[in-house]
């Protein structure tokens, strides 16, 4: 890629991408279609041909009516020729049966809630249709993927790749589009004459040496391979090298920041003496444990010094990482500098800022909250007394650092939760406050690998102690007639001035297919409330929260809550995290088998948090319950992390697929710690990789943001 021949920086910025033109000069690409094409991040055909696929299909063989008959309950492919369709509606739901054969026999294809796949289907012409195959009254194919001459199947042997989609362009448009790109490629490429060629004239930056090591191909293979794929292993190859490059930028983007942190003496030395130290923790309603104490000596250590403190606290739901953050933001403001709160939702930002301001305010500190529910003039005064320095302490989520927030003296940024902020978030946050001192906390252990490859040389304290006084929790599932049983229990603990957390994860208007997939069970939060409120737990009170109420009337319910006047409160996982009510001892949970551990744990971290013994109820069907065991046998966060991520693999820990940063399409099995080590290994052996890395990194920071 150093020769510039086919590769130069295009006018948006983003450099040595093949450039091959704009979007618009492809075959049915518009304006309309350029703009939509936007929205997954491609901005020019050469955009198009770095697109990961979500997937691939494989194709199978196609059979007849009879070998499908030998299927059952498995994926079987038929081509055959409709007899008939036939549309049935109950209310908003519907039935599609359309019947095909062929001279073995017939079966119907049933499609739920989609009638206007009817017009697809001809009476007298040939399909293919795929789909599982299932015996009710008649032989079925339940809700089959339907190909047709125009538009087959991949048949046995093909492999198709299937494209993110988005509003205007749908996954089959940029498959076609991203095959034209590729055609272009390869028609100018060098193997054109020799007839089919197999890579893109792309050179890889990367010594092939490395490659080898992990496996992948080189980057002009791996695009052609991802596109037109020959096998399985060949496109899982050209993901996973494709995987390597957004590994890269991270990998250079980190190595630059860790160089910048090592120099760096812009830090502000915050020199705290024993007095004000044991003044700052006396300030909190309880006793550090020895845990806290051991962290707090290391923060004002870290915070001693000039050069920037890069630490990770990981500690347990409730083990009190949030009262470090705010010990660390009042050493802060002692030594005359600002502190940035960041949580990764709006309503953790909210729940730190009500449960410290009143512990900064004893300590004559001024906190503001910043959010997008802001008015127009509350946003300009908070914004004043940012820049000004009044305010010493700002809650908020990333927003805290949007281009028209100033600090007077920002010196430390607490980032909590900070697993669940992307990738890309993270960076920017660092990268804004490179010269301030940085504590990250988590919930979720990281292994210590990944921890170095992912965040660079962080530091690490372990918060490995409960704060005293908590009563016991255990975790039962609950299932079918034992619901009843539980109701009785449920009414004598709030009888007993107790609550009870009720946890319902959907909202809103279900749609028909939701509904369907759900298979009926799942009831949105709002419908629970109102059944709720038809039986005996109504009198002591019930309330509604979820992300969709306005924050005041949000925090005005769960104060009644807290406050007793209301002691249930129907919930979505929004209070998964920062909702502090020592009075709850049980929390229900419905659909609990379609959560995550992780998740599952930190909900239950709601209860549990004072002296009486407490109960988290899982209403739900565990399939797979071996998953769920160890949540019932252990209340050790750290343990059920190691086994979520056993389950889940590594992409959601990292971040790389939050919000935002699906289109990367990087699956678990793609991303494993090898890689990331090879990618960190690559941009510091090689100073011409980091060199590449590092420039496109900063590129598509800039056009992201
Ligand atoms: P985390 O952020 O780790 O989940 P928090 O800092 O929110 O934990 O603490 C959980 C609860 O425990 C809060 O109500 C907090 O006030 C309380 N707490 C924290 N540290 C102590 C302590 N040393 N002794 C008693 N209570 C504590
Ligand atoms: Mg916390």
């Amino acid at each position: 890629m150093e020769s510039g021949e086919d590769i130069e920086q295009t006018n948006l910025g983003r450099v040595r991408r093949p450039r091959l033109g704009p979007l618009t000069d492809l075959d049915g690409v518009g304006p309309a279609r350029a703009a939509a094409l936007l929205q997954l991040g491609v901005r020019d055909i050469g955009d198009l041909l770095f697109l990961m696929p979500l997937r691939a299909l494989h194709g199978s063989a196609t059979g007849s009516v009879a070998d499908a008959a030998e299927q059952i309950g498995k994926e079987a492919t038929v081509d055959a020729v409709v007899e008939k369709t036939s549309l049935q509606r109950f209310g908003k739901r519907s039935t599609l049966r359309v019947t095909v054969s062929d001279d073995t026999g017939s079966i119907v294809a049933l499609f739920f809630n989609q009638p206007w796949l009817r017009k697809r289907f001809v009476v007298g012409e040939k399909v293919t249709l795929r789909g599982r195959v299932a015996l009710q009254k008649e032989l079925v194919l339940l809700s089959p993927k339907v190909g047709s001459g125009a538009k087959p199947l991949p048949t046995a042997g093909d492999i198709a790749p299937i494209y993110p989609s988005a509003e205007g362009v749908s996954s089959a448009v940029v498959a076609k589009l991203v095959h034209i790109a590729l055609e272009r490629v390869l028609g100018n490429g060098d193997e054109a004459a020799s007839g089919t060629p197999t890579t893109v004239s792309i050179t890889d930056p990367i010594d092939a040496r490395h490659l080898a090591r992990i496996g992948v191909p080189p980057l002009g293979k791996a695009i052609r391979d991802l596109h037109m794929p020959t096998s399985m292993d060949a496109f899982l190859a050209a993901r996973r090298r494709m995987g390597l490059e957004t590994l890269l930028e991270l990998s250079a983007r980190l190595q630059e920041r860790r160089a910048e942190a090592a120099s760096s003496s812009r830090a502000l030395r915050v020199a705290i003496d024993d007095k004000t130290e044991l003044e700052t923790r006396a300030r909190f309603p309880f006793t550090f444990t020895s845990a806290q104490a051991r962290v707090a000596n290391e923060i004002r250590a870290d915070l001693g010094r000039a050069q920037p403190m890069r630490r990770l606290l990981q500690g347990d739901v409730g083990s009190g990482k949030t009262a470090l953050g705010a010990y660390a933001a009042m050493l802060v403001a002692r030594g005359g500098g600002q502190t940035a709160f960041l949580a990764p939702t709006e309503l953790l930002a909210e729940q730190h800022f009500d449960g410290l301001r009143a512990l900064f305010a004893r300590a004559g500190l001024h906190a503001v909250l910043l959010t997008g529910s802001l008015r127009t003039t509350e946003r300009r005064t908070v914004l004043n007394q940012l820049s000004s320095g009044m305010a010493d302490v700002a809650f908020g989520t990333h927003a805290l650092f949007s281009a028209d927030v100033e600090y007077a003296r920002l010196s430390l940024c607490v980032i909590d939760e900070q697993h669940r902020f992307g990738v890309a978030q993270r960076g920017e946050l660092l990268e804004k406050g490179r010269d301030a001192h940085a504590l990250l906390m988590t919930a979720t252990p990281i292994p210590r690998t990944l921890a170095l490859s992912v965040y660079g040389d962080l530091d690490t304290s372990v918060l490995d102690e409960r704060p005293p006084g908590r009563g016991t929790l255990r975790t039962r599932w609950v299932r079918g007639a034992d619901k009843r049983k539980v109701e009785k229990f449920l009414l004598e603990r709030v009888a007993a001035g107790e609550r009870l957390y009720w946890v319902v994860p959907r909202i809103g208007e279900s749609t028909e297919e939701a509904l369907e997939a759900a298979k009926g069970d799942a009831i949105t939060a709002e419908a629970r409330f109102e059944r709720l409120n038809k039986t005996a737990l109504a009198e002591s009170g019930i309330e509604l929260v979820h992300g969709r109420i306005a924050r005041d009337e949000r925090a005005a319910r769960i104060e009644r809550f807290r406050r007793g006047e209301a002691r249930t409160l129907v919930a979505t996982t929004v209070i998964e995290v920062g909702v502090d009510v020592p009075e709850a001892t049980v929390m229900v949970i419905e659909g609990a088998e379609k959560l995550g551990l992780a998740q599952l744990h930190q909900l239950r971290g709601r209860v549990g948090r004072g002296k009486k013994e407490s109960w988290c109820l899982l209403f739900g069907a565990p399939s797979g319950s071996a998953r769920f065991d160890v949540l019932v046998r252990t209340n050790d966060g750290f343990e059920i992390a190691e086994e979520d991520l056993r389950a889940r693999g590594m992409g959601d820990l990292v971040g790389l697929r939050q919000a935002g940063e699906n289109a990367e399409g990087l699956a678990d099995a793609e991303l494993d710690v090898d890689l990331f080590l090879t990618a960190r290994a690559i941009v510091a052996e090689d100073p011409r990789a980091f060199e590449h890395y590092r420039t496109l990194a900063s590129s598509s920071a800039r056009t992201q943001a």
